[in-house]
């Protein structure tokens, strides 16, 4: 008997059929034999509709009620999946974040799990129960619940596989498996068979929302293998696993982030310690910062650019215009009209030839690159907005990574 962990997102449950769906299919699996333990998130576009139901109230909510308020819509989704599962004549149970013991830190809205009691889960799992768990949520060492972040449930999901030891943890979704770029920008994308750790975080960070960045940082830790498939269909999906040899492809996949702003600091002193000045005073705000770009100084000045979240953008812009005088600049200008752009790949290290080819690329196209940043395994480009899609498509066609 194995002990499996299966996630459905949120279309996997989006309404009634899809929710027997769901059900039929934890209880095949448990009927083989196993002990399931299945997180769930909120139907549909239930998350949004719940950010704009509290932007009726307030359009600074508190983060606290925020969470509280969000955690409703797993609560929902788990509750109507244990009433199918019994429907359909089996015994199951569902759990919230606080019932399980999902331990986390206390930053609301992007909270990190920092322990799992597995008591709860256990006692029911020996009772042959069917365990329903509220993905995305837990609680903090004020008793108050907290939330991982959108699309934290993949993270619950292997948090909870980690925990328990489980032999399975499956993301089941509305695609087939991780592909070499978005399926609903590259219609001829291709399925990938497996990925590794490493390569599967730089996508999810740069912008490929089929797994939560944090969910494959902690199957990586705790070596939990993933497995992403479709929730309609029987399809083999994508491994997630500790690829020891790098495969002959370079590139494995293409992506992009519009959660991008771009922020310049215009004709700032040529003086040493200023790029130290301007990132000091934008840590202290715990504001990530993620492509830097320095010009050359000219007539004693210079600019110095560098991209952040759009959740970030503002309280960037107040701390460096508060301090314009200190920082001996002209001027700070922003634009969110900006998208970054990625190739991931363990095989690029040391092959020069492929920053050139997504270059080319790009110029064929007549797309016009404000900055580049690369690492051994990801090359980044900020492109306008408008063309981010299309980049994906010719990148994706310049290194034939078609099915
Ligand atoms: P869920 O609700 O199941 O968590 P998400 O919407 O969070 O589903 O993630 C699945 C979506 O991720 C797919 O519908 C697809 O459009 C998108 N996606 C982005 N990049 C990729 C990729 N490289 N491979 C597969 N899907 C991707
Ligand atoms: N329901 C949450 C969201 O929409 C969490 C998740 O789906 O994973 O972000
Ligand atoms: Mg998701």
């Amino acid at each position: 008997m194995a002990l499996i962990v299966q996630k459905f997102g949120g279309s996997s449950v989006a309404n009634a059929e899809r929710v027997f769906n769901v059900a039929r299919r934890v209880v095949e699996t448990y009927d083989a034999g196993n002990s399931v333990v299945v997180v769930v998130s909120a139907q549909g576009d239930t998350t949004d509709d719940l950010i704009a139901k509290s932007k009726e109230i307030s359009k600074t909510p508190s983060k606290r009620e925020m969470d509280a308020f969000l955690s409703a819509g797993e609560q929902m989704s788990m509750t109507l999946l244990a009433m199918a599962i019994q429907e359909l004549g089996k015994s199951a149970i569902s759990l919230a974040g606080w019932q399980v013991g999902i331990h986390t830190d206390s930053q609301y809205s992007a909270s990190r799990i920092k322990k799992i009691s597995s008591e709860r889960i256990m006692k029911e799992l020996d009772a042959r129960k069917i365990v329903v768990v509220a993905g995305f949520q837990g609680i903090n060492k004020y008793d108050d619940i907290t939330t991982l972040g959108r699309g934290g449930s993949d993270t619950s999901a292997v948090a909870i596989a980690a925990a328990l030891h489980a032999d399975k943890c499956e993301i089941f979704t509305d695609v087939d498996g991780v592909y070499t770029a978005d399926p609903r920008i590259v219609a001829n994308a291709q399925k990938l068979d497996d990925i590794s750790y490493d390569e599967m975080l730089e996508l999810a960070s740069l912008g490929a929302n089929v797994l939560h960045n944090r969910s494959v940082e902690m199957a990586k830790k705790f070596n939990v293998q993933l497995v992403v498939r479709s929730s309609l269909n029987k399809n083999e999906g994508t491994i997630v696993r500790e690829v020891k040899k790098v495969e002959q492809m370079l590139v494995r996949g293409v992506t992009r982030d519009n959660d991008v702003a771009r922020i310049s600091i215009c004709e700032i002193k040529d003086d040493p310690g200023k790029a130290f000045q301007v990132f000091s005073l934008l840590s202290k705000k715990q504001i990530n910062v993620d492509v830097i770009l320095q010009s050359i100084g000219r007539d004693g000045t210079k600019d110095i650019s560098f991209t952040t979240s759009q959740d970030h953008l503002q309280s960037a812009l107040d701390v460096l215009n508060d301090n314009l005088d200190s920082l001996e600049a002209s001027r700070i200008i922003h634009t969110e009209d900006v998208s970054k752009v990625s190739i991931v790949g363990a095989g690029m290290v040391n092959n020069p030839g492929v920053a050139t080819l997504m270059f080319e690329a790009l110029y064929d196209a007549g797309i016009n690159i404000s900055m580049i940043s690369t690492s051994e395994i990801k090359i980044s480009v900020l492109i306008p907005k408008e063309d981010a899609e299309r980049a994906v498509r010719v990148i994706h066609d310049k290194f034939n990574l078609h099915a």
